[in-house]
């Protein structure tokens, strides 16, 4: 994956709260129940009800805000963390521009990035739930050592696409926000459940984005001017290892498809891979075809 160097980074977006005071040590659970509260909720679309309710301090002295400090893509150079800000530029940009072409109005939705714990429209949350989403304030939110978690307790390879792929699938539950898809969710649960449709929907969006991050967009040139295969691979790998089934079968040895509420490896690869090879949304209808 390969930035460009030229390219202006936009933070108006960007809340960077990390070392805001709320407490790392505070969220770590502790053993196996820790442990399998924060898979349960991986990449949750989220249930405001869910949140596990750590809160955050307030504010307490400066820190964090390092994030909205990036300014170009020469700048991922001085700080790799900029490459989030590449991202989230990347991402909505490009759901900018798609919901233009359909003469719809995209809205953008907020990136913040926070550890510990972060008050949020869906109430308080704990970085155990790993990323998500908040609909009320239209908000993605990401502890950014979730992406740590994700290579030493789930075994994922890792890699910065497949970081991508898990802020460009929160970002699709905003686009679900935006298009009312969000509100088709009535069965929660279970492999063929509505949540499990949401989830893979968010898959498949990530895929659209995806397959034209690399293009131009209204005569600017692309943030991102190069994706691997070996990137693609990585991406691939971060959707099988946030399976259901994949999870379970690692944290608790048994696998028990009617508590399903994200899909299995090969429905989420499966699904990422459909919106990756078209780059239309409009084919990413999980709810007509789970
Ligand atoms: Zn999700």
């Amino acid at each position: 994956m390969r930035f460009n160097r030229r390219a202006r980074l936009d933070t108006s977006s960007i809340r960077d709260r990390r070392g805001m005071g709320g407490g790392r040590g505070v969220a770590v659970g502790g053993g196996l129940g820790g442990l399998v509260l924060l898979v349960v909720a991986l990449l949750t679309g989220v249930d405001p009800g869910d949140l596990a309710g750590v809160a955050q301090q307030p504010g307490s002295g400066p820190g964090g805000g390092q994030l909205e400090q990036c300014r170009t893509g020469e700048d991922i150079e001085r700080n790799a963390e900029c490459r989030f800000v590449a991202m989230e530029n990347s991402i909505q940009d490009f759901w900018d521009a798609t919901f233009a072409q359909a003469g719809a109005r995209y809205s953008e939705a907020t990136f913040t990035t926070f550890d510990g714990g972060v008050q949020t429209g869906c109430g308080s949350a704990s970085s155990q739930v790993g990323p998500f989403y908040c609909p009320p304030d239209r908000g993605v939110y990401l502890d950014l050592d979730f992406f740590d978690t994700l290579r030493t307790q789930l075994g994922a390879k890792g890699g910065d696409f497949a970081e991508a792929y898990v802020i460009a699938h929160e970002y699709g539950h905003h686009v679900q926000n935006l298009t009312g898809q969000m509100d088709r969710v009535r069965s929660r649960q279970g492999a063929n459940s509505d949540a499990v449709a949401l989830e893979l929907q968010a898959d498949c969006y990530a895929g659209v984005w995806a397959h034209s991050a690399t293009q131009p967009r209204n005569g600017a040139e692309p943030v991102i001017t190069e994706i691997t295969q070996e990137d693609i691979t990585e991406a691939i790998d971060a959707a099988e290892t946030v399976g259901d089934d994949y999870i379970q079968e690692r944290m608790r040895g048994t696998v028990t498809p009617e508590t399903w509420t994200h899909g299995s490896s090969e429905q989420r690869r499966t699904w990422f891979q459909r919106g990756m090879r078209s780059g239309d949304p409009g084919d990413c209808d999980t709810f007509s075809r789970n």
